[in-house]
C-alpha cells in the first residue's frame, strides 16, 4: 500500500510539472497538500514518511485529533532517535480547506499553517481576535474562499463582494491575506472549472494591481483531483488532492 501511494504521489507531482511546463512555470511553485480527511491516520504517516508534509483537512475535529496522533508518533520517533541516525522525521503543515464555524477558530489556529476558507468579515475577525488572546508571534496567513462558480456552493464570497472585503480584512493586525481560494463546480467539464480559476487568477491580479493585498498575497488554492492540471495551467500554487492520490 505504500508503494501504490509512493507512485500515485510520483505521477500526480509529474501531472504538475508537466502542466507547469506547459505554461512556463517552475513546478517548484506549487505545493501540493494532500487532503486526508478520508483516510487512517496510518496513511498520514506513510504520507509523511515519504516526504509529503503539506497535509489538508476539512473539519477542525478531524485536524486535532490527527494532528495529536501524529506529533504522538513524532515524539516516540524523537526519544527513539539514535537507533537510525538517518532518519528523516517529516513534520506536517496542516492546511485547513474546508468550512470553518466561529466557535472552532480557537482550537485550530495554533496548529494551522494556512486557513484556506475565510468567507467572511466575522470569521476573519474571529482569527483576528484568537491569535491576539493565544499570543501568536506571527501574522495569521489566510485564504478568502471565492465561490468562481456562483452555484451550488453554499461557502465562498461572491466574486463581487472580494474587493471590499479584502480592503477590510487587510485593516486586521493580526492575520493577513496569502491568497485566495475557489472549488471548481461539480462538472465534468474541465474548460468550465478552468474558468472558474482563471476567473480567481484575474481577481487575485486586480486586488494586486489596485493595492488592495500586498507583495505577501501570492497563493491561489484551487484545483483538486479532477481538475488540478487546469488549475495548475491557469496558475495555481496550492493544489488540494485527496482521491487521486489514495485509489488503490
Ligand atoms: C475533499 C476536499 C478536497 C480534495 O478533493 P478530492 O476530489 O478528493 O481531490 C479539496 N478541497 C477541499 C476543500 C475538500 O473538501
Amino acid at each position: 500500500m505504500k508503494q501504490k501511494l509512493a507512485d500515485n504521489l510520483a505521477r500526480i507531482k509529474d501531472e504538475i510539472a508537466e502542466a507547469c511546463l506547459r505554461r512556463n512555470r517552475q513546478p517548484s511553485d506549487v505545493t501540493l497538500i494532500a487532503v486526508t480527511k478520508s483516510v487512517e491516520v496510518d496513511t498520514i504517516r506513510m504520507l509523511l514518511d515519504l516526504g509529503q508534509e503539506d497535509l489538508g483537512e476539512s473539519r477542525v475535529q478531524d485536524l486535532t485529533h490527527r494532528n495529536a496522533m501524529i506529533r504522538e508518533t513524532i515524539n516516540r520517533r524523537r526519544e527513539l532517535g539514535g537507533s537510525n541516525p538517518d532518519e528523516v522525521i517529516h513534520e506536517p503543515r496542516w492546511h485547513m480547506v474546508g468550512h470553518l464555524q466561529r466557535n472552532k477558530v480557537k482550537q485550530m489556529l495554533p496548529i494551522t499553517a494556512i486557513v484556506h476558507s475565510i468567507d467572511s468579515l466575522r470569521l476573519a475577525e474571529e482569527v483576528n481576535t484568537c491569535a491576539a488572546r493565544l499570543g501568536l508571534n506571527e501574522k495569521v496567513p489566510i485564504l478568502l474562499q471565492v465561490n468562481t462558480s456562483q452555484e451550488r456552493q453554499k461557502y465562498g464570497l461572491a466574486v463581487g463582494a472580494v474587493g471590499a472585503l479584502a480592503e477590510q480584512i487587510e485593516t486586521l493586525p493580526n492575520l493577513y491575506i496569502a491568497g485566495f481560494m475557489t472549488m471548481g463546480p461539480l462538472t465534468e467539464d474541465k474548460e468550465v472549472s478552468r474558468f472558474c480559476f482563471a476567473r480567481l487568477r484575474e481577481i487575485f491580479e486586480e486586488l494586486k494591481g489596485e493595492r488592495v493585498v500586498g507583495d505577501d498575497c501570492k497563493h491561489l488554492s484551487m484545483g483538486m483531483s479532477q481538475d488540478f492540471v487546469q488549475a495548475v495551467e491557469e496558475g495555481a500554487t496550492l493544489v488540494r488532492i485527496g482521491s487521486a492520490l489514495f485509489e488503490y
